[in-house]
């Protein structure tokens, strides 16, 4: 039996580009996860959220 509330990894929607900052982002994403690409329609980036995770200094070496 899984527990979907177990999870470690909680993912939160961005509300904002991390390249530009603007608001207007989307997902391709019915239910967006760790999975999920966003993709901005004011500079295009694109960027998985389980790879944006915010600011953990401790995690080097990931790329
Ligand atoms: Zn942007």
């Amino acid at each position: 039996m899984k527990d979907p509330l177990f999870r470690t990894d909680r993912v939160v929607a961005p509300e904002r580009c991390p390249a530009c900052a603007s608001p207007a982002i989307v997902t391709t994403a019915k239910h967006p996860d760790s999975e999920s690409y966003w993709r901005c329609t004011a500079c295009g980036e694109v960027w998985n959220v389980s790879r944006r995770q915010p600011e953990r200094q401790e995690v080097r070496g990931w790329r």
